[in-house]
């Protein structure tokens, strides 16, 4: 359990010195214990002292880094069970396996897909980050092409997957200095793959039987140099892995270091529906890693759609800049469209305008980020704040007329809007995909 700031404040010399920048010690215990400051601000902090207070200091789930530079990927560091407590820091990684038994043009087709794995949702690029290559062959000069392959085809980062220390000690070899994360199959080959991964400075996710074995594994690998550990249970198939993988982040989150790690997870299901569905559960409960073998885009989607979902924070609306947009080339005679700055709202208001081919201006008026009838209810968007952006967004300076499009949801504020703006209000659909017919009828006419 992490210690409280009464406990944190026990060890700490009492003199109120403010070396660290706070007024007392127990001021600096309080944010120490909020893990809002490190023990290393505190210059007289005892040997003995800094021992007893390593848990204080230390996150329950080891952070975990992967890859380097525009590739670099962070998992764990997590510090919750449930997401509405707080917020989950770092996403899961999710990586798509290739193996390398397939024949070489096989091979680069595999890769060449996954490198176009990218969809854009609500202004954000997500995309699958990691390519898993796995030595089903066994064969050291077989996993080491796919590596530089993978690397050529895809620019990635790397999950080098082998049940043999020594192939993973050349497939590392290979990419030396890109920091791919090493997965070691075969437990009885665990801490010779920990000195490779030591010597490579690279992660090192291991398998074991069970959620004992891999507590009692953990410590020998840290004996061996390594901390930066990502845990397989070893199950495969929905219900026992998402049984494990609730286990290990419950121990963690209540101080058992040996579990105190980032985990991986990987589909079994052949039909390819389960295979997303095992991915979008794991994303959710509690994998830093998703290895799947799920390769088209519908089945991808989902996946990157519930992970963007589940790691915003749910206390903070996603929101756009409450300012003038313009979709297409806009002339005097385009339509003017009001909607929130919520960006769910924002980017399907968009999309529909894109979609209906008729360029249009967007006024996104500030509501704090939240949606057309959250806004209304809490009286954020009202005739007001609407005539307000419809000014500050200088659109009157743009078209020759003074029509605006009302969201079909507040119609009730059509009369206080053109009462207080001057403009008269043409009243829009009520949902989103609506807008395409809406202005096709209405606004080309
Ligand atoms: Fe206390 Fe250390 Fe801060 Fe001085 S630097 S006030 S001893 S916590």
């Amino acid at each position: 359990m992490p210690l409280t700031g009464l406990e944190i404040y026990k060890h700490l010399p009492k003199t109120n010195c403010k070396d660290c920048g706070f007024p007392t010690c127990l001021a600096f215990a309080m944010k120490m214990a909020a893990k809002q400051v490190g023990l290393d601000k505190c210059p007289h902090v005892s040997a003995e002292a800094k021992a007893a207070l390593e848990s204080a200091s230390r996150p329950p789930i080891q952070l975990v880094v992967i890859g380097t530079g525009n590739n670099e990927i962070k998992i764990g560091n997590e510090t919750q069970l449930y997401r509405h407590e707080e917020k989950f820091h770092r996403p899961a990684a999710v990586a798509v396996r290739v193996v390398d038994t397939l024949d070489d043009a096989a091979m680069a087709a595999r890769l060449e897909a996954i490198a176009q794995m990218a969809f854009e949702r609500v202004g954000t690029c997500m995309r699958v980050e990691l390519v898993a290559l796995d030595n089903v062959s066994g064969d050291a000069g077989r996993l080491e092409r796919l590596a530089r392959l993978a690397v050529e085809k895809t620019g990635r980062a790397s999950l080098l997957m082998s049940a043999k220390a020594d192939n993973l000690r050349q497939a590392s070899a290979a990419l030396a200095g890109q920091r791919p994360l090493l997965y070691i199959s075969d437990p009885a080959q665990a801490v010779a793959a920990a000195q490779v991964a030591k010597a490579q400075d690279c992660p090192l996710a291991v398998r074991a039987p069970g959620l004992d074995a891999l507590a009692a594994l953990t410590p020998q690998l840290n004996a061996a140099g390594v901390e930066q550990i990502v845990l397989d249970p070893g199950t495969r198939g929905l219900k026992p892995t998402l049984e494990a993988l609730t286990k290990i982040r419950r121990l963690a989150l209540k101080g058992f270091r040996p579990l105190g790690y980032p985990t991986i997870a990987f589909t079994a299901a052949e039909d390819p529906l389960m295979q997303a569905v095992e991915a979008v559960t794991y994303v959710a409960k509690y994998a830093g890693v998703v290895v799947t073998d799920a390769v088209e885009l519908w089945q991808l989607l989902p996946v990157l759609t519930t992970r963007q979902d589940i790691y915003t924070d749910p206390q903070k609306p996603v929101a756009v800049e409450p300012k003038m947009y313009t979709v297409g080339e806009v002339g005097a005679d385009s339509p003017v469209l009001v909607t929130t700055n919520f960006s769910l709202t924002y980017y399907s208001v968009e999309g529909e305008v894109e979609a209906s081919r008729i360029p249009a201006y967007i006024i996104s008026v500030d509501t704090e980020g939240t949606s057309v009838l959250t806004a209304w209810a809490s009286d954020k968007f009202n005739a007001t704040t609407i005539t307000k952006a419809l000014r500050n967004s200088g659109v009157e300076a743009k078209v020759s007329h003074r029509k605006l499009v009302l969201p079909g949801l507040v119609a009730v504020l059509s009369a206080g809007v053109e009462d207080e703006s001057g403009w008269s209000v043409e009243i829009g659909p009520k949902e989103a995909s609506g807008i395409p017919s809406f202005l096709k009828k209405q606004w080309k006419t």
